[in-house]
């Protein structure tokens, strides 16, 4: 038996590592003080681990310190601890795959916003499933809409910080539900494209790749950085540019990509149906991606 967990897990249990102890996670509580709760003042990251490693671990734990860094929220533990712990958690978890949620908050404090009155950050780490949607559907492709709700522009809350601010993408997911779509394409201030609620956005034009820069507001995901490396090994170019709604309705062929999602087709955006590809790259960056996945967590 683990020397982390008292008892035995029999089956798939989500799993929490708090105040460095792992517990099922629906026994695991934080104080209704916690400025986490009661003003989202903190910051997450979702990882995935295969084969009982974590894919790409340190790019996840250098965002989870530049998102700290930039609400000037200090980790409460190095990222040697934060490792172990997700160690620790894989190795108590049934399942040599699944979903990783770190969370940080500022901490247990007073009715008031004020950080300063918060003694010490909080982590937790939850490990569970992630089922993001049914796979059959996925694989057709999932269905978006256009929302109105814009995506808060860097003056306000750089989206480049992964921050327990989500009602910004909520209300765009809102939005798209009662649309009867799956997801929501976000655009920033000026109307170009920036990304889903929860995953970044690509297309596909005359065998060229493109996605919205970094500059259009959007969160630098995991995902689109490997995806983007894995595109390129395999020949095709991505280029990082504004692209406008009506770039996306002309495109060949439009996915998603993060880390929950992975890399998801898009089979429509409000009425726009696409058409199956001429030629289609997505199968070609599809495989590239899951062979980034298994070299990356490759048994060795
Ligand atoms: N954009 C937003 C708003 C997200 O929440 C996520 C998921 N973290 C992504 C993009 C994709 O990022 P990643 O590939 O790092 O999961």
């Amino acid at each position: 038996m683990s020397p982390y967990l008292t008892y035995k897990l029999m089956k798939k249990t989500a799993l929490c590592w708090i105040n460095e102890t792992i517990m099922p996670a629906r026994d695991a509580a934080i104080s209704v003080f916690d400025h986490g709760l009661l003003y989202g003042d903190g910051v997450f990251e979702g990882l995935r681990f295969y084969n009982n490693k974590t894919f790409m671990l340190e790019a996840h734990l250098q965002r989870l310190q530049d998102s700290a860094s930039a609400i000037k929220l200090k980790l409460p533990y190095s990222p040697a601890q934060i490792v172990r712990a997700i160690e620790q958690l894989i190795e108590v978890y049934v399942g040599d795959s699944g979903y990783l949620r770190l969370v940080v908050t500022r901490g247990e404090g007073s009715l008031g916003i004020d950080p300063r009155k918060c003694a010490r950050p909080n982590l937790f780490i939850i490990a569970d499933e992630l089922v993001v949607m049914d796979v059959n559907e996925s694989a057709q492709g999932v269905s978006l809409h256009i929302a109105h709700t814009r995506r808060t522009p860097a003056q306000c809350l750089d989206p480049r910080v992964k921050s327990l601010n989500y009602l910004n993408n909520i209300l765009a997911r809102i939005e798209a539900s009662r649309a009867g779509c799956d997801e929501a394409l976000m655009l920033n201030m000026a109307g170009y494209v920036s990304e889903g609620s929860v995953d970044n956005v690509f297309i596909v034009v005359d065998g060229i790749l493109k996605t919205p820069a970094l500059a259009d507001g959007i969160l630098e995901g995991i995902t689109r950085a490997v995806v983007i490396d894995a595109a390129e090994q395999a020949g095709i170019h991505c280029e990082q540019t504004s692209l406008q709604v009506e770039d996306l309705l002309q495109a060949d062929e439009c996915f998603l990509t993060g880390t929950g999602a992975e890399l998801i087709p898009v089979r429509r955006i409000g009425e726009h149906v696409f058409d199956k590809a001429q030629i289609p790259l997505l199968p070609i960056i599809m495989q590239g991606f899951k062979n980034s996945i298994a070299d990356y967590c490759s048994e060795d």
